[in-house]
Protein backbone atom coordinates (compact mmCIF):
# COMPACT_ATOMS: atom_id res chain seq x y z
CA UNK A 1 0.00 0.00 0.00
CA UNK A 2 1.21 3.27 -0.38
CA UNK A 3 0.12 6.62 1.37
CA UNK A 4 0.59 10.05 0.12
CA UNK A 5 -0.33 12.82 2.77
CA UNK A 6 -0.70 16.59 1.07
CA UNK A 7 -0.25 19.21 4.12
CA UNK A 8 1.07 22.78 4.75
CA UNK A 9 3.12 21.29 7.96
CA UNK A 10 5.14 18.24 6.63
CA UNK A 11 6.42 18.86 10.06
CA UNK A 12 4.02 17.73 12.36
CA UNK A 13 3.81 14.54 10.13
CA UNK A 14 7.14 13.01 10.39
CA UNK A 15 7.43 11.54 14.11
CA UNK A 16 4.12 10.07 14.63
CA UNK A 17 4.48 7.60 11.35
CA UNK A 18 8.12 6.51 12.40
CA UNK A 19 7.65 3.87 15.02
CA UNK A 20 6.61 1.32 16.47
CA UNK A 21 4.42 -0.68 14.62
CA UNK A 22 4.22 1.98 11.47
CA UNK A 23 7.69 1.84 11.22
CA UNK A 24 8.44 -2.06 11.36
CA UNK A 25 5.35 -2.28 8.45
CA UNK A 26 7.38 0.51 6.52
CA UNK A 27 10.48 -1.82 7.26
CA UNK A 28 9.11 -5.07 5.82
CA UNK A 29 7.90 -3.01 2.56
CA UNK A 30 3.67 -3.55 3.74
CA UNK A 31 3.27 0.21 3.38
CA UNK A 32 5.29 3.16 1.74
CA UNK A 33 4.55 6.78 3.06
CA UNK A 34 4.89 9.90 1.28
CA UNK A 35 4.78 13.56 2.68
CA UNK A 36 4.33 16.31 0.42
CA UNK A 37 4.64 19.70 1.60
CA UNK A 38 1.73 21.84 -0.32
CA UNK A 39 3.58 24.75 -0.17
CA UNK A 40 6.54 23.59 -2.51
CA UNK A 41 3.17 24.28 -5.21
CA UNK A 42 2.49 27.72 -3.79
CA UNK A 43 3.06 31.12 -5.91
CA UNK A 44 5.20 33.92 -5.87
CA UNK A 45 8.54 34.20 -3.70
CA UNK A 46 6.36 33.64 -0.65
CA UNK A 47 5.60 30.46 -1.79
CA UNK A 48 1.26 31.29 -0.74
CA UNK A 49 -0.72 28.21 -0.12
CA UNK A 50 -3.42 30.74 1.36
CA UNK A 51 -5.77 33.89 1.43
CA UNK A 52 -8.64 35.54 2.68
CA UNK A 53 -11.86 34.03 2.50
CA UNK A 54 -14.55 35.55 0.24
CA UNK A 55 -17.14 36.92 2.36
CA UNK A 56 -14.51 38.18 4.89
CA UNK A 57 -15.12 35.42 7.91
CA UNK A 58 -11.95 35.60 10.17
CA UNK A 59 -9.32 32.64 9.19
CA UNK A 60 -7.29 31.90 6.03
CA UNK A 61 -8.10 29.64 3.52
CA UNK A 62 -6.12 27.26 1.63
CA UNK A 63 -6.20 27.85 -2.29
CA UNK A 64 -7.04 25.59 -4.94
CA UNK A 65 -3.97 26.13 -7.22
CA UNK A 66 -0.97 24.38 -5.08
CA UNK A 67 -3.22 21.37 -3.75
CA UNK A 68 -4.62 20.92 -7.61
CA UNK A 69 -1.34 20.87 -9.32
CA UNK A 70 0.29 18.69 -6.36
CA UNK A 71 -2.57 16.25 -7.04
CA UNK A 72 -2.29 16.36 -10.47
CA UNK A 73 1.67 15.44 -10.27
CA UNK A 74 0.54 12.78 -8.17
CA UNK A 75 -1.92 11.51 -10.13
CA UNK A 76 -0.34 11.56 -13.16
CA UNK A 77 1.82 8.65 -12.02
CA UNK A 78 -0.08 6.17 -10.38
CA UNK A 79 -4.25 5.81 -10.27
CA UNK A 80 -5.60 6.38 -6.75
CA UNK A 81 -8.15 4.25 -5.02
CA UNK A 82 -9.45 7.59 -2.43
CA UNK A 83 -8.09 11.03 -1.95
CA UNK A 84 -9.36 11.77 0.93
CA UNK A 85 -10.33 15.34 2.93
CA UNK A 86 -9.70 15.17 6.54
CA UNK A 87 -12.71 17.36 7.94
CA UNK A 88 -14.59 17.64 10.58
CA UNK A 89 -18.03 17.33 8.87
CA UNK A 90 -16.64 14.47 6.90
CA UNK A 91 -18.00 10.87 7.68
CA UNK A 92 -17.11 9.30 11.08
CA UNK A 93 -13.94 7.10 11.26
CA UNK A 94 -14.72 3.83 12.69
CA UNK A 95 -13.13 0.29 12.51
CA UNK A 96 -15.43 -0.93 9.26
CA UNK A 97 -14.22 2.19 7.19
CA UNK A 98 -10.61 1.47 8.48
CA UNK A 99 -11.20 -2.30 7.63
CA UNK A 100 -12.05 -1.29 4.16
CA UNK A 101 -9.54 1.25 3.49
CA UNK A 102 -6.57 -1.53 4.40
CA UNK A 103 -7.38 -3.53 1.37
CA UNK A 104 -6.74 -0.40 -1.19
CA UNK A 105 -3.70 -0.08 -2.76
CA UNK A 106 -2.88 4.05 -3.15
CA UNK A 107 -4.30 6.15 -1.08
CA UNK A 108 -4.07 10.27 -1.09
CA UNK A 109 -4.91 12.49 2.47
CA UNK A 110 -5.08 15.89 2.04
CA UNK A 111 -5.02 17.86 5.15
CA UNK A 112 -6.44 21.04 5.64
CA UNK A 113 -5.26 24.31 8.06
CA UNK A 114 -6.32 27.03 9.36
CA UNK A 115 -9.92 27.87 8.22
CA UNK A 116 -9.60 24.90 5.79
CA UNK A 117 -9.48 25.02 2.16
CA UNK A 118 -11.60 26.51 -0.90
CA UNK A 119 -14.82 24.16 -1.06
CA UNK A 120 -14.34 23.83 -5.12
CA UNK A 121 -11.61 21.38 -4.17
CA UNK A 122 -13.75 19.00 -1.97
CA UNK A 123 -16.29 19.37 -4.85
CA UNK A 124 -14.45 18.81 -7.59
CA UNK A 125 -10.87 16.69 -6.78
CA UNK A 126 -11.70 14.49 -3.45
CA UNK A 127 -13.15 11.22 -3.48
CA UNK A 128 -14.20 11.15 0.49
CA UNK A 129 -14.45 13.09 3.52
CA UNK A 130 -12.92 11.26 7.00
CA UNK A 131 -13.80 13.12 10.54
CA UNK A 132 -11.96 11.85 13.47
CA UNK A 133 -14.51 12.59 16.03
CA UNK A 134 -17.19 15.51 16.87
CA UNK A 135 -14.39 18.24 17.60
CA UNK A 136 -12.27 20.88 15.72
CA UNK A 137 -8.49 20.51 15.40
CA UNK A 138 -5.94 23.05 14.01
CA UNK A 139 -5.13 20.79 11.16
CA UNK A 140 -5.96 18.05 9.28
CA UNK A 141 -2.23 16.27 10.15
CA UNK A 142 -3.08 14.58 13.41
CA UNK A 143 -6.16 13.56 12.17
CA UNK A 144 -4.46 11.83 8.95
CA UNK A 145 -1.88 10.13 11.13
CA UNK A 146 -4.81 8.33 13.72
CA UNK A 147 -6.25 7.22 9.79
CA UNK A 148 -2.91 6.02 8.89
CA UNK A 149 -2.55 4.52 12.26
CA UNK A 150 -5.89 2.85 12.16
CA UNK A 151 -5.49 1.24 8.59
CA UNK A 152 -1.96 0.11 8.91
CA UNK A 153 -1.59 -1.99 11.54
CA UNK A 154 -4.56 -3.80 10.02
CA UNK A 155 -2.42 -4.51 7.07
CA UNK A 156 -1.50 -8.41 6.86
CA UNK A 157 1.78 -8.57 8.52
CA UNK A 158 2.02 -5.75 10.16
CA UNK A 159 1.29 -7.27 13.50
CA UNK A 160 3.46 -9.50 14.62
CA UNK A 161 0.36 -11.91 16.28
CA UNK A 162 -1.60 -11.49 12.98
CA UNK A 163 -4.75 -12.47 14.76
CA UNK A 164 -4.25 -10.04 17.17
CA UNK A 165 -6.10 -7.19 14.98
CA UNK A 166 -8.74 -9.58 14.89
CA UNK A 167 -9.91 -9.40 18.56
CA UNK A 168 -9.17 -5.76 18.80
CA UNK A 169 -11.98 -3.77 20.21
CA UNK A 170 -15.19 -3.36 17.35
CA UNK A 171 -14.39 -5.49 15.20
CA UNK A 172 -17.35 -7.83 15.96
CA UNK A 173 -18.72 -4.89 17.58
CA UNK A 174 -17.68 -6.08 21.00
CA UNK A 175 -15.30 -4.46 23.31
CA UNK A 176 -12.23 -6.31 23.98
CA UNK A 177 -12.03 -8.33 27.51
CA UNK A 178 -9.54 -7.53 30.03
CA UNK A 179 -5.79 -8.55 29.13
CA UNK A 180 -3.32 -9.40 32.11
CA UNK A 181 0.21 -10.40 32.21
CA UNK A 182 3.19 -11.43 34.96
CA UNK A 183 2.99 -11.21 37.32
CA UNK A 184 0.16 -13.36 38.48
CA UNK A 185 -0.72 -11.54 41.66
CA UNK A 186 0.80 -8.08 42.58
CA UNK A 187 0.31 -6.17 45.54
CA UNK A 188 -2.74 -8.46 46.10
CA UNK A 189 -3.97 -8.46 43.03
CA UNK A 190 -4.78 -10.96 41.42
CA UNK A 191 -5.40 -12.18 37.69
CA UNK A 192 -8.66 -13.96 36.92
CA UNK A 193 -8.05 -17.52 37.95
CA UNK A 194 -9.44 -19.21 34.78
CA UNK A 195 -6.72 -17.25 32.73
CA UNK A 196 -4.41 -19.38 35.32
CA UNK A 197 -6.41 -22.50 34.27
CA UNK A 198 -4.40 -23.19 30.51
CA UNK A 199 -7.99 -24.70 29.40
CA UNK A 200 -8.37 -23.31 26.27
CA UNK A 201 -12.24 -23.86 26.16
CA UNK A 202 -12.60 -21.89 29.63
CA UNK A 203 -10.54 -18.92 28.79
CA UNK A 204 -12.52 -18.33 25.63
CA UNK A 205 -15.73 -18.30 26.77
CA UNK A 206 -14.68 -16.38 29.57
CA UNK A 207 -13.52 -13.60 27.44
CA UNK A 208 -16.06 -13.78 25.26
CA UNK A 209 -18.54 -13.56 27.78
CA UNK A 210 -16.12 -10.61 29.30
CA UNK A 211 -16.43 -9.33 25.95
CA UNK A 212 -20.53 -8.92 25.53
CA UNK A 213 -20.72 -7.78 29.53
CA UNK A 214 -18.32 -5.04 29.21
CA UNK A 215 -19.80 -3.90 25.65
CA UNK A 216 -23.15 -4.07 27.19
CA UNK A 217 -21.90 -1.86 30.47
CA UNK A 218 -19.77 0.64 28.50
CA UNK A 219 -21.11 1.17 24.84
CA UNK A 220 -24.58 -0.97 25.08
CA UNK A 221 -25.61 0.87 21.85
CA UNK A 222 -22.74 -0.90 19.78
CA UNK A 223 -24.61 -4.48 20.41
CA UNK A 224 -28.22 -2.87 20.37
CA UNK A 225 -30.32 -5.32 18.26
CA UNK A 226 -27.47 -7.96 18.41
CA UNK A 227 -28.25 -10.18 21.43
CA UNK A 228 -29.76 -13.56 20.90
CA UNK A 229 -29.08 -13.66 17.60
CA UNK A 230 -25.11 -13.92 18.41
CA UNK A 231 -25.60 -15.58 22.14
N1 LIG B 1 -13.53 25.81 9.69
C1 LIG B 1 -13.54 24.42 9.66
C2 LIG B 1 -12.48 23.84 10.58
C3 LIG B 1 -11.11 24.05 10.09
S1 LIG B 1 -9.97 23.27 11.13
C4 LIG B 1 -14.87 23.90 10.17
O1 LIG B 1 -15.43 24.47 11.07
O2 LIG B 1 -15.30 22.86 9.64
C5 LIG B 1 -8.58 23.11 10.08
C6 LIG B 1 -8.40 21.75 9.45
O3 LIG B 1 -8.24 20.77 10.45
C7 LIG B 1 -9.55 21.26 8.59
O4 LIG B 1 -9.44 21.77 7.31
C8 LIG B 1 -9.39 19.75 8.64
O5 LIG B 1 -8.49 19.30 7.65
C9 LIG B 1 -8.74 19.51 10.01
N2 LIG B 1 -9.67 19.01 11.03
C10 LIG B 1 -10.18 19.72 12.06
N3 LIG B 1 -10.95 18.96 12.84
C11 LIG B 1 -10.95 17.73 12.30
C12 LIG B 1 -11.58 16.49 12.65
N4 LIG B 1 -12.38 16.39 13.69
N5 LIG B 1 -11.35 15.42 11.86
C13 LIG B 1 -10.56 15.52 10.77
N6 LIG B 1 -9.93 16.66 10.41
C14 LIG B 1 -10.12 17.74 11.14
Amino acid sequence: MRIDILTVVPELLGDPLNYSIIKRAKDKGLVEIYIHDIREYGKGNYRQVDDYSYGGDAGMVLTIEPIHKLMDELKAQREYDEIIYMSPDGQLLDQPLANHLSCKTNIMILCGHYKGIDHRIREHLITREISIGNYVLSGGELAAAIVCDSIIRLIPGALSDETSALSDCFQDNLLSPPVYTRPAEYNGWKVPEVLLSGNPKLISRWQEEQAWERTRLLRPELIEGMEGEDK
